[in-house]
């Protein structure tokens, strides 16, 4: 099950009106934008959220995959365009984006990001929703929109519309997020048993070999990897639990040969703490090269 964002603006009451969301196919400069093709990676039972004027206001489950259709409510002409049918949930309470920004920042993607690093929506129609975001978007939905209904609300009769609307809405968003937090753990597992193998059980700094302290550390992270990446066994690197941090957050890259690079940010009298030497080298794979070349470039602090 994929997840995507879909940026609405004024288009957002009509869309929801006719259980839809539609883009253009082509640009009037005859350009074919990324954002307006991916509604047709949208597949039956993808979860869609919907970002309107800086807040999530609702999320949707796509009832069909994507048709070749005109936009329904406008005049019969020959100018179709992307269109997949949608089941609303509306939320009672919006995740304002801005507010919740600290947290969702470091889960956007490098490429195809639905904000920008100001916390402002992108211009585009529909981006990619990564499944560590999607599970923090739920998190945050699930704070401002599930409360215990006690006895007195109870008695007060809360309109049946509502509790018809939530009996799908609770379910709904506990059953996405199993399912993405279930692809996510098989996926690490996968991953990790792939690597282990390829740095022979240790750290391939360190070579310490106990397991629990080792941790499979993504070159490409999960936010922007594809699924073929995000359990390839040579996206990554076996580290322990302080090389692994230091990698994860940019302090320390490898470039293609596999020799060491340490940040300015680290002192130099520090390094023999931790453990780390510029003139290390790993025993890399001709593979790891490319996963290597992209982790220093996008995120070594250098
Ligand atoms: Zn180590």
């Amino acid at each position: 099950m994929q997840s995507f964002i879909v940026m609405q603006g004024q288009t957002y009451q009509e869309e929801k009106e006719l259980g839809m969301i539609w883009s253009r196919k082509q640009a009037s400069d005859g350009s074919f934008p990324h954002s307006w093709l991916r509604v047709m990676e949208v597949n039956e039972g993808n979860r869609i959220f919907h970002y309107v004027k800086g807040s999530i206001v609702a999320i949707s489950v796509a009832k069909t995959g994507c048709q070749i259709a005109q936009r329904p409510s406008s005049e019969p002409n020959d100018d179709s365009g992307y269109l997949v049918e949608l089941d609303y949930h509306e939320l009672e309470v919006p995740v304002n984006v801005r507010a919740k920004f600290d947290a969702i920042l470091p889960l956007l993607p490098i490429k195809y990001s639905p904000f920008q690093a100001d916390a402002n929506g992108n211009q585009g129609y529909l981006y990619p929703c990564n499944e560590e975001l999607t599970i923090k978007l739920l998190e945050m939905i699930s704070d401002l929109n599930i409360y215990q209904v006690d006895e007195e609300q109870l008695e007060l009769a809360i309109s049946t519309v509502r509790q018809t609307e939530r009996n799908t809405f609770i379910p709904m968003l506990a059953e996405t997020e199993t399912e993405v937090k279930t692809k996510i753990r098989l996926g690490r597992k996968k991953f990790r048993q792939g690597l282990l193998p390829v740095w022979a059980k240790k750290c391939a700094l360190c070579e310490i070999e106990l397991p629990e302290l080792l941790h499979a550390s993504y070159s490409k992270p999960w936010k922007d990897s594809t699924d073929v990446e995000r359990v390839d066994a040579y996206n990554g690197v076996l580290l322990c639990c302080n090389h692994n941090a230091l990698y994860e957050n940019g302090f320390i890259a490898f470039d293609g040969q596999g020799r060491l690079h340490i940040s300015s940010q680290v002192p130099e009298e520090d390094y023999e703490k931790y453990g780390i030497q510029p003139k290390m080298k790993i025993a890399r794979k001709e593979q790891n090269k490319p996963y290597f070349k992209w982790h220093k470039r996008h995120l070594f602090r250098g």
